[in-house]
């Protein structure tokens, strides 16, 4: 496995390769959710690459950036065992310089759910995911439905850019206890961990009601709602999958999202239905 940590020598090295290139941006600290996204795209590509690179510009000032976990050396080794060709490890100032062009999400799916809350933060993502593919310009970018606003966001970003890249979506990868994996589940005390587990329970609570006939978008909140209730919900939402709201839930177009936090940690959260 090459490092490599310049963007143009990245770009130059990869013109010389005419195999199909499988992409995973990630912001490092791995788990088995990357690791998936990296077998996806092997089972799929020739040639792959995963960058590390925990993006500045998607953090606010008030924000965990600094504390953000890092675990450069035995990420490094995952991406070896894993079969990585090229682990792309850029510095802040490889991407960034002071007087920026910048990418904007739109103004309404940019700014609702995890971007109500966090504003520039989809501003920050669309850039640097716009960077990385021009850097690595893969035939296929892996990205999990765990983070279902911003793969949605990307797609979009494809779409209206007229980018040539396949955004590819992979399930999301849960510990034996249900939780989702994220980088950011160190940060949880054991007591905090436990009343994480109300979000996968309350997303079965929601599929429960489903199958049992349950479809009306308002009921199914409220109940998650009262079944959330001791922990900060930032949001629940019933949407379709161009991130409508919907009355009614539509089986095979919806997507039920949470977001909370524990304590300091936001935690995200779906079903796709
Ligand atoms: P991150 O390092 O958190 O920015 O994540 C990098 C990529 O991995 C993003 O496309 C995430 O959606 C994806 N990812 C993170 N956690 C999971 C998970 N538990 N299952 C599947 N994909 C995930």
């Amino acid at each position: 496995m090459k490092i490599i940590s310049n963007p143009i020598k990245l770009k130059n090295y990869l013109k010389t390769i005419d195999k199909t290139i499988g992409f995973i941006p990630t912001m490092g600290a791995l788990h088995e959710g990357h690791l998936t996204l990296i077998r996806e795209a092997k089972k799929e590509n020739d040639f792959i690459v995963v960058s590390i690179f925990v993006n500045p510009t998607q953090f606010s000032a008030d924000e965990d950036l600094d504390k953000y976990p890092r675990r450069d050396d035995a990420d490094k080794k995952i991406c070896e065992l894993a079969g990585v060709d090229i682990l792309f490890f850029p510095h802040v100032d490889d991407i960034y310089s002071e007087d920026e062009v910048s990418i904007s999400s739109p103004n309404i799916r940019g700014y609702v759910l995890e971007g109500f809350t966090r504003p520039s933060h989809f501003n920050g993502v669309l850039t640097v995911v716009n960077k990385l593919l021009n850097i690595v310009n893969p035939s296929r970018a892996y990205f999990g439905k765990k983070d279902a606003q911003q793969l949605n966001l990307i797609e979009l970003m494809v779409k209206q850019l007229f980018m040539n890249v396949e955004i590819v979506a992979v399930n999301t990868v849960r510990d034996v206890d249900g939780l989702a994996l994220s980088s950011r589940n160190i940060y949880l005390s054991k007591e905090q961990r436990n009343k994480a587990l109300l979000i996968p329970n309350s997303l079965n609570l929601a599929s429960n009601l489903i199958k049992n006939g349950e479809l009306n978008s308002k009921n199914i909140i409220q109940k998650m709602r009262d079944f959330l209730d001791d922990l900060e919900i930032l949001y629940i939402e019933i949407l379709d999958r161009e991130f409508n709201q919907i009355k009614n839930v539509k089986l095979k177009d919806t997507i039920i999202l949470v977001e909370v936090k524990v304590a300091n940690t936001r935690l995200l959260d779906n079903l796709w239905l």
